[in-house]
């Protein structure tokens, strides 16, 4: 019996507080906060008419940590869920240290003015947290996330050594649009334009954005399709955590058309970061590009296809050297009709409800501020196959 509050209400606070309403043994008190409160009374109107759950919802504006310091020593959670956005993660963090909270989020703090995705800001806590006697787990959706997990049970269960590591995300969905994003279009277009960064005998390589690709095909008939070789957060602890990994890479699947759009946006500066005087006004393009396109959580309903998201690991096994693949494939219109979302939100919110629930059950339990991958992965994998994500591993697997 638990009480939290789950802060942000996109497409990914949706789906974890209708996940966390469907167990109330766990989460028996959830209040839903985020800083426009008429989407999380929408969430909840929902979570009562589908899940049979009333939760509470609340305004907050997690940039303001006085405000929050007060709702969460009002409000006494056992955690914060943070699904808000990247920008707010300090804030949150330094809220919960005020206050006393337990802390947990899906992407790493990104300051607004570069995108740079890195966890320094945030590993910089860990005293911070530890003194407290309070626990951070970071990154605690599906990439990162699921994915970090996905490869320490790889790591613990056949291998002796790992040595390289393909992190594969594939999106096989359609909504019908030329042009959208499946979760926030700011955070979504600063991440796929970065350059491009893997890792390789000990350092951070960089090569242009999407400058490398290759022909992919998902197992279970979900299909072939180009992935793009990027940067992505999940790697940067990995190979820490995994000292033995010689390469790692990220990989994720773009259609023809979104790349077009993206590299037109791109050319005309509708994906800058820097603010524009525009009819005497700041206006920062990105921003503006948001408001025009697609909410990411209205996709659910015209969404289509499966998503294959999964972990390629090479390594040595009693001195013999082999593959092991683990994958997830989820259905976008199954999500849609448990949920209300698309599968990509849904892909996030559930391993955030279960990183919660790891948390509040005291099986992830530990002062300090934390990467999933150092965590006993065999739990949360467990619980991925009992509440929605259900996994397959591939022994001798060939890319
Ligand atoms: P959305 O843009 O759909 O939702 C973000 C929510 O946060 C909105 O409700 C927004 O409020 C709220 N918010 C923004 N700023 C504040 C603030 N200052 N105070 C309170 N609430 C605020 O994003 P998504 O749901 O798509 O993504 C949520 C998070 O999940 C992001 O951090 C994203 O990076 C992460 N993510 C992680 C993935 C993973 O696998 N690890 C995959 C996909 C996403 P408002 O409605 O007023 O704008």
């Amino acid at each position: 019996m638990a009480k939290v509050i789950i802060i942000g209400a996109g497409g990914v606070g949706g789906v974890v507080a209708h996940k966390c309403a469907q167990l109330p043994a766990v989460f028996s008190d959830i209040l839903l906060a985020s800083r426009s409160e008429d989407k999380c009374v929408a969430i909840a109107a929902d979570i009562e008419r589908m899940q049979g759950r009333v939760i509470r919802t609340a305004q907050v504006d997690a940039d303001n940590v006085p405000e929050l310091t007060a709702l969460l020593e009002a409000e006494r959670p056992d955690l914060v869920i943070n699904v808000a956005l990247p920008y707010q993660d300090l804030h949150i963090m330094d809220a919960c240290l005020a206050a006393g909270v337990d802390y947990l989020d899906t992407a790493n703090y990104e300051p607004l003015d570069t995108a740079k995705f890195e966890y320094k800001w945030q590993w910089a806590y860990r005293e911070k947290f530890e003194r407290a006697g309070l626990m951070a787990l970071l990154g605690s959706g599906f990439d990162p996330g699921a994915t970090n997990v996905f490869t320490a049970w790889i790591a613990k269960h056949h291998f002796d050594e790992i040595h390289t590591l393909d992190i594969i995300d594939v999106n096989g969905g359609n909504h019908g649009y030329p042009f959208a994003t499946n979760f926030n279009p700011e955070i979504n277009i600063r991440e796929v334009t970065a350059e491009c960064r893997h890792f390789e005998n000990g350092e951070f390589v960089a090569t242009p954005a999407m400058s490398e690709k290759m022909e992919f095909t998902c197992p279970e008939g979900v299909g072939t399709y180009n992935i793009y070789r990027m940067y992505h957060e999940e790697l940067e602890s990995l190979v820490v955590n995994f000292p033995t990994l010689k390469k790692a890479q990220f990989w994720m699947s773009f259609g023809d058309s979104y790349l077009k759009h993206l590299e037109v946006l791109g050319n005309v500066g509708m994906t800058g970061i820097e603010p524009v005087e525009f009819q005497g006004q700041q206006i920062v393009p990105i921003q503006f590009l948001k408001a025009l396109l697609p909410d990411p959580a209205s996709l659910g309903p015209r969404t289509v296809g499966k998503t294959c998201i999964g972990c390629v690991v090479t390594g040595i096994k009693d001195g013999v050297e082999k593959t092991v693949y683990v994958y997830q494939v989820k259905d976008h219109q199954d999500c849609y009709k448990e949920v209300q979302s698309q599968a990509i939100s849904y892909t996030t919110g559930v391993p955030a409800m279960i990183g919660a629930k790891m948390m509040l059950e005291g099986i992830w339990k530990k002062p300090g501020v934390w990467n999933m991958e150092q965590m006993d992965p065999d739990p949360f994998m467990a619980d991925l196959n009992k509440y929605g994500l259900p996994w397959t591993v591939i022994e001798d697997y060939k890319l």
